[in-house]
């Protein structure tokens, strides 16, 4: 499904930006998505939900603005929106003249993440973390070149239901120096 891949990327993103930026959690990923494409926003919120858990994004709010489709005109620079389905609205309302480009609605992007950090006092391990999420893509991305399926661990997505096991991103307090020798096979 088109919203799974494009989710996964998005939860990677989400995670070395907040990871790198000292994030204890995320609280909100705001995503422009134009009307051109393609993607249900319900499945694409419902899958970034499911790949978020064990990650410093679990939990946070996608909140998704639709971009209208609307094109300009070549010849008066009118802006409007319109129909693919309607002939009626390709015409300029302006200059009644059908030369336009795209102007809106192609977009598809991570407009801004919203990050608590940690508190005066907190241990920050967000370092360590992202240490460790480099590490595992790094060890993904080798396993995949090697036996060609997935690596152990990554789930298939199914849009509903809970994870079965722990991501191995969660931090635990003793996994990681066992991670360490992990790394090194
Ligand atoms: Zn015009």
């Amino acid at each position: 499904m088109h919203e799974t891949g494009v989710c996964r990327s998005i939860v990677e993103t989400v995670e070395r930006f907040a990871l790198a930026g000292h994030a204890k959690r995320v609280k909100t990923v705001r995503i422009k998505l134009g009307e051109v494409h393609d993607v249900v926003p319900e499945i694409l919120v419902g899958a970034f939900e499911w790949m978020a858990r064990g990650t410093v994004a679990e939990g946070a709010e996608m909140v998704i603005e639709r971009i209208p489709f609307t094109v300009k005109c070549e010849l008066c620079g009118e802006v409007y929106r319109l129909d693919v389905h309607d002939e009626r609205t390709w015409d300029c309302p302006a200059c009644h003249q059908r030369a336009y480009h795209l102007h809106t609605g192609r977009e598809f992007l991570i407009d801004a993440i919203e990050i608590e950090n940690y508190a005066p006092g907190e241990t920050d391990d967000s370092a360590s973390r992202l240490e460790r999420l480099q590490a595992e893509r790094r060890r993904s991305a080798s396993d995949l070149a090697v036996s060609g399926r997935r690596p152990a661990g990554a789930p298939s997505v199914p849009l509903t239901g809970r994870a079965a096991a722990a991501h191995p991103l969660q931090p635990t307090s003793a996994p990681a120096r066992h991670e360490c020798k992990l790394n090194a096979m």
